[in-house]
């Protein structure tokens, strides 16, 4: 496998991570997970501006342009091959000795490698379960950061359960799930989150925003109980690994006779057109 490693494309044999870099240390760093359709990065824009924004919100520099990081990420795609699979992406503050302050001057060190395609029709045609918990994370959860500790504790719950994921509940409202955005719909109304500091503004979330606003269908960004959730009549997550996942089940609570609710199933077949397009593009 090579790896980009700031502008150098490397083999993966080839990469040292220093024990004092800060994201090592600290978690000091922001990431992206992009997917990948027939060689071309989905979405690619998007979330290489997120990047951005992520590092800025915690106050670290990339030192080049965002063009110059998409030919980079684009080379280590041609590099290893990538036709359909993902690709993941991080930049850590940067190698010092250890203090919890920083030398703004130190450089940020970014590594890109490509991930294997994850097989995701099988739970995407049949659903997936969910169960609830506490979201007991910062108050910054736009930032994509690499601190991810009550996120894995979490999702570590939904594994033990032999659930697909775990949906966090801040007081009294749902917020998001570990590693995807939630959504319900309700009499035809499609719900979920507003993009605030309680949510990651997930880049599927606002691809699939996009594709409801343009068929006109009706949707809301509010937010919602717990309750609300419970009584949904269709509930699904999006993510960039998961695309439209119906969840057709959360703790007891059962939607649609356990099986994909119709409006689910239209976003899914609306989304993959978009990706269609999007790819020929
Ligand atoms: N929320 C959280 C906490 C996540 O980790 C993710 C996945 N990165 C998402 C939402 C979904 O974001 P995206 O659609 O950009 O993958």
């Amino acid at each position: 496998m090579k790896v980009l490693v700031n502008e150098s494309i490397l083999d993966k044999e080839a990469v040292k991570i220093d024990f004092e870099d800060r994201g090592y240390q600290f978690g000091d760093g922001v990431y992206e997970v992009i997917n990948i359709y027939n060689g071309v990065p989905f979405t690619f824009n998007e979330h290489i501006e997120r990047l951005y924004r992520s590092a800025q919100e915690i106050g670290m520099s990339i030192p080049y342009s965002p063009e110059k990081l998409k030919e980079n990420l684009m080379s280590l795609l041609d590099a290893n091959n990538v036709i359909q699979g993902g690709l993941y992406l991080q930049i850590t503050r940067g190698t010092a000795p250890r203090t919890h302050h920083y030398d703004e001057a130190i450089e940020s060190k970014l590594i890109a490698y490509p991930l294997p395609h994850k097989d995701v029709l099988a739970p995407q045609t049949n659903g997936v379960t969910a169960i609830t918990e506490e979201d007991l994370r910062w108050l910054r959860c736009d930032i994509k950061s690499l601190n991810l500790l009550y996120n894995i504790m979490s999702k570590q719950k939904a594994a033990k359960a032999g659930a697909f994921e775990t949906i966090l509940i801040r007081e009294e409202i749902v917020t998001e799930g570990t590693s995807s955005n939630i959504f319900i719909v309700k009499d035809g109304m499609v719900k979920t989150h507003p993009a605030n500091n309680k949510i990651l503004n997930g880049i599927t979330r606002m691809k699939l925003l996009q594709i409801v606003d343009q068929h006109a269908w009706e949707y809301q960004l509010e937010p919602f109980t717990k309750s609300e959730l419970l009584e949904a009549d269709e509930v699904f997550l999006t993510s960039t690994t998961s695309e439209i996942m119906p969840i057709i089940k959360v703790d007891d609570v059962v939607f649609h006779d356990g099986i994909p609710g119709p409006m689910t199933q239209k976003l899914q077949s609306a989304f993959r057109e978009a990706v269609e397009k999007d790819i020929q593009s």
